[in-house]
């Protein structure tokens, strides 16, 4: 591997963001100790009241998006024995479609923190941190399993997204569209943590 992608492993960054359910329940504390504790640097952290034309350009609007949120809705309602069908339409474009207004709706109920998180492998440690996306899913240890109850056919029963109180990005390339939109340079800081040299390994002279 050359040095450059390694220079990038080493420093690479995702996009956390603590959502409306998590700061209403005072979780951000709790979130952002797990971030620290397991090592990983937070660069920028910020609350922020989000608008609807924001959460519409922070997730994807392509058709590969929109179906695989329909394809994971149908998984969950047939593991409890529900009838997709009482969501209206069983094509998972629209289901993807509805499942993103009512994103827009929960992600501007109340403030949230964003912040970018640094260190090697971020993107994955974070996602592994943070849990399956359905609550009833997600292991205990994750912030998603520890801290919430919710499913999509619950949700979904009152017209509403699934509370999972964290977004994190899924892919490297996902988190470099979200910290681009979410934060300018400036508010990305370059610092050395106290235990920045933890892989070092002194040798017996
Ligand atoms: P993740 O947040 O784990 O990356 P997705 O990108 O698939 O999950 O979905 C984005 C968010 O949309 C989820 O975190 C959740 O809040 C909500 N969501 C996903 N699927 C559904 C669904 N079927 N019904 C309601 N809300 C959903
Ligand atoms: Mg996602």
């Amino acid at each position: 591997m050359s040095e450059t992608k390694m220079d990038l492993i080493e420093k690479e960054r995702t996009y956390l963001m603590i959502k409306p359910d998590g700061v209403k329940r005072s979780l951000a504390g709790e979130v952002i100790t797990r971030i620290e504790r397991c090592g990983l640097k937070i660069v920028a952290l910020k609350m922020f009241w989000a608008t609807r034309e924001q959460i519409n350009e922070h997730y994807p609007k392509d058709d590969g998006w929109l179906k695989r949120i329909g394809e994971k809705t149908k998984v969950n309602y047939d593991r409890y024995g529900l009838d997709v069908k009482s969501l209206g339409t069983e094509d998972n474009k629209e289901i993807g479609l509805m499942v993103r207004g009512w994103l827009l709706d929960y992600l501007t109920s109340a403030p949230m923190i964003k912040m970018v998180i640094e260190g090697p492998h971020a993107v994955d440690l974070v996602r592994k941190m943070a849990g399956n996306t359905i609550p009833a899913q997600a292991e205990m240890g994750t912030i998603r399993g520890d801290f919430s109850v919710d499913s999509a056919a619950f949700a979904n029963r009152d017209k509403r997204a699934i509370f999972n109180v964290v977004h994190a990005s899924e892919t490297p390339e996902e988190a470099r569209h979200e910290i681009g939109f979410w934060f300018s340079p400036e508010e990305i800081f370059d610092f050395e943590k106290t235990d920045s040299t933890i892989y070092k390994i002194d040798r017996a002279k």
